[in-house]
Formats: structure tokens, sequence, C-alpha cells
């Protein structure tokens, strides 16, 4: 069995394509397991939700899927973000707004969590440090714990009683043991670790190795395509930089 781990799409068709051809000609998947924010910021957030769920994916909700249909304030949001997530509002059809209302917070498969943030604070919460990683070890109950929200494709490994970070590198493999981890594949549709590719990861439970790629995808068709919508100028410029 192989799980496509993807998160943070951001209503960015070109990546998201990007990164099914490019699984795809590396032998496929079975499952999707997608880590939220599958809209926000980008140009297609509609398209976005259909693709992502002709795959009948195993998702939990991110802080701008909320925002999008108002369950979260865009007040919490700086403007530029919250600026798109009005546009982002406008463009969902009911059967989109109730696909994302019915996204769950937290899922248990296999012996992964899966969440957008932290498990302690699944919407908001930036698992960037050991510290925080430390804290959040004792808020999951399996052993390893999938995330993203920082779109910053990192691994957490509890070594004893310490915390040990790494960057997952491009072509990176991870093959899981007893320590307990959390797993970040890193943003489809918007990276922000200066690397302007996709990201993501495949989990082959077979083999219980975690794979990390990185796809290049037509980033000018997503500026082009936001610059046509009126979206923020400085939410285009960073996608050339990932940031
Ligand atoms: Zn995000």
């Amino acid at each position: 069995m192989r799980y496509l781990v993807i998160g943070d799409i951001h209503s960015n068709l070109a990546a998201f394509e990007a990164v099914l051809r490019d699984i795809k000609a590396r032998g496929g998947f079975d499952r999707v397991w997608c880590l939220g924010d599958v809209v926000g910021y980008g140009p297609d957030p509609h398209e976005c939700i259909q693709l992502l769920r002709q795959f009948e994916p195993v998702c939990v909700a991110g802080n701008h899927d909320w925002a999008a249909i108002g369950r979260v304030d865009t007040a919490d949001f700086n403007p530029v973000a919250a600026q798109a997530c009005r546009w982002t509002a406008q463009q969902l059809t009911p059967e989109d707004i109730d696909y994302l209302q019915k996204l769950p917070l937290e899922l248990c498969q296999d012996d992964f969590t899966l969440v957008h943030g932290s498990p302690r604070e699944p919407v908001w919460e930036y698992l960037m440090s050991r510290e925080a990683a430390q804290d959040n070890f004792a808020c999951f109950e399996t052993t390893y714990c999938l995330v993203g929200h920082s779109h910053v494709p990192l691994v957490f490994e509890l070594v004893g009683s310490s915390v040990v970070y790494r960057m997952f590198p491009d072509e990176g493999s991870l093959r899981l043991g007893e320590n307990r981890l959390f797993i970040n594949p890193g943003g489809v549709g918007q990276p922000r670790d200066g690397d302007p590719r996709a990201s993501y990861a495949v989990y082959d439970a077979n083999t219980k190795t975690v794979y990390h790629y990185r796809v290049e995808y037509d980033i000018l068709t997503t500026q082009k395509r936001m610059k046509e919508r009126g979206l923020p100028l400085s939410l285009i410029m960073r996608l050339s930089q990932g940031w």
C-alpha cells in the first residue's frame, strides 16, 4: 500500500497536477492522505477541491479551509492572506463548502495521526522548534504524526527523551522504526523553505519507509492566474522564491 502524503495545496492547481504526474511516474499510489489547507492564497480553489475529491482522500482541515467557510475570522490572518481568503470564499460552490465543513481536525490512519498544525493545536500551531515538538509528542497516541502548516519539509524524532530535528531532503527517505516522529512533507502549493518546487511525500506501508520528493511546476501559469484574479502581488511574487 502506497500513500501519497500532501499538504498545503493552497489552490495551486498547476503545482497539484505536477505532483500527481510525478508520483504517477514513480509508481503511483493507492490512497491520498491530505494535511489540510486545500485552499487559500492561490487562484484555483474550486478546481483543487474537485481534483482532490476524485481520490476520496483522507483529509483534515487547515486554517485556510476554515477561513474560507467562515469558521475562523480572517482578522486572525495577515492582510494579504485575509484578502485572498475573502476572494476564495466567493469562488466556492455549495458542494465545496459542504466538503470543507465536514473535514475533521485530526484523523488516525494506520500508526499515523494526521493534523494540519499540531496535535495540541490542529488549526494554528506551527511545529517548527524542538521545544514545540517535545510538548506535542505528549498530545497524540500513535507512533508517528504527519503535519503541514509550516510548508517546510522536516522531521522531528524523539530519541530517548530528547528531540532531534532535521530537514527532509529532496529524494530523502526515512525508514520508520520504534522512535516516535513528526514528519512534514512540505507544501505542494506554496513552499516556504527557499525551494520553489512543489513538495510532497510517499509512505510505503510494505517497506515502512517515507520518501520525500520535489517537483518543478509551471509557476508562471499559477502567477498569471493569480494576477488575472486580482490576488495580492506579494502572494504572487513569493511563489518564485519559495518562501
Ligand atoms: Zn498552509
